[in-house]
């Protein structure tokens, strides 16, 4: 009888995170604000041969290394960020060898590492949810071949310092670290918060990732990018398949990179849409951990599942994030439209009201 290798048999089944598309979707960490309308407009234009043809990466790769003023050698474009980290993951990791992030964080990293059947290590933040770095660097081991760490984080909305995140990078020279900057645009003019990409020279060993799936609107059209070592992304480039990343993602992307007014409005927008829900969350009473992103994590504490119950009946759908470790009965609420958050907050308010919270 056919059978897949054991590592694979022993996975958990796939849940997707896609409960319902039904009301407004504040589970998934999407931009509600959709995507810039010269990206639209492109979109529009395109030719039948734009279609019949088989993507150029390169090209692609080419606006993206000048965006980030890195070299096109140092740029991998993949189908959105999950499949950068797939091809990190599968780069450097193999049978117990050793995949290292702190708890909570994005729940990809688990999965990745099991299917390639590494060993997964992981340390637990504090109740304030920092980035534990004492905690990390102590377990780092000669079988350490990847750390992976969100900067600002999912689900917590936190960031690390740069100063913490090169600590890390520096003491583990044989391990590929890699910093995921998929909020980076939520954060990127805080003081406290600051991109390693101008770091990439001086550690071999460092690889940084964006998405455009978040501040550009573009999740349906998957667009993910990784960047390092020119010498290390020739071997990624070896492994990712070559037509990963589809023309009409393709197509969009000067124009998505052009769209700095949409980019920044957007992101000015959700900043006051996350003030308004941190305000909320401060008046009812529940903490939440200050978020640089476009979601907020609040502890609804036992009550977590009525809570995401209550809320979906009034239309709006939030992430029940109890599951992550250190996260029970909290709750993550992405950050919608001004006139949708005026909808979500009332919603808020009589779901706290209605399971007696
Ligand atoms: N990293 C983090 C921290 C994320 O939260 C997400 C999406 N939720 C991703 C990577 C993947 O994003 P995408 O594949 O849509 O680019």
């Amino acid at each position: 009888m056919l059978k897949p290798r054991a590592i694979i048999a022993g996975l958990s089944p796939y849940h997707s995170p896609i409960v319902s598309r039904d009301g407004i979707s504040l589970d998934l960490n999407e931009s509600m604000a959709g995507c810039s309308p010269r990206v639209l407009k492109r979109l529009q234009s395109l030719s039948a041969a734009d279609v019949a043809l088989y993507p150029r990466r390169e090209a692609g790769e080419q606006l993206v290394a000048d965006f980030l003023r890195v070299a096109p050698e140092q740029v991998l474009l993949t189908n959105g960020m999950d499949e950068a980290l797939a091809v990190l993951f599968a780069a450097y990791l193999g049978e117990g060898d050793e995949l290292l992030f702190a708890d909570p964080t994005f729940v990809m990293y688990p999965m990745l590492g099991a299917a390639l059947g590494a060993r997964v290590v992981r340390v637990q933040s504090g109740e304030d949810m920092a980035l534990p770095v004492a905690e990390l660097l102590a377990r780092i081991t000669p079988r350490t071949r990847v750390i992976a760490i969100a900067n600002p984080n999912n689900p917590t909305g936190l960031a690390a310092s740069r100063a913490d995140l090169l600590k890390i990078v520096e003491a583990a020279p044989d391990a590929a670290v890699v910093i995921d900057e998929a909020y980076f645009e939520f954060c990127a003019a805080s003081l406290t918060c600051k991109t390693v990409l101008g770091d990439l020279g001086e550690h071999p060993n460092l690889f940084v990732g964006r998405t455009f799936s978040k501040a550009y609107g573009l999740a349906g059209i998957r667009l993910g990018v990784l960047t390092g070592a020119a010498k290390q992304m020739e071997y990624l480039r070896r492994l990712c398949l070559p037509f990963n990343v589809n023309s009409v993602a393709l197509a969009c992307l000067k124009e998505a990179l052009a769209d700095r007014a949409f980019v920044s409005e957007h992101v000015a927008q959700v900043k006051r849409g996350r003030e308004r829900l941190e305000r909320l969350f401060d008046e009812l009473g529940l903490r939440y951990w200050p978020s640089q992103t476009n979601f907020v994590l609040v502890r609804i504490e036992e009550n977590s599942k009525a809570f995401v119950g209550a809320m979906r009946r009034r239309g709006v759908l939030v992430r029940d994030s109890s599951s992550n470790p250190g996260c029970g009965g909290c709750v993550r609420v992405t950050v919608g439209t001004a006139k949708q958050m005026d909808e979500v907050l009332a919603a808020i308010r009589e779901a706290v009201t209605e399971i007696g919270r």
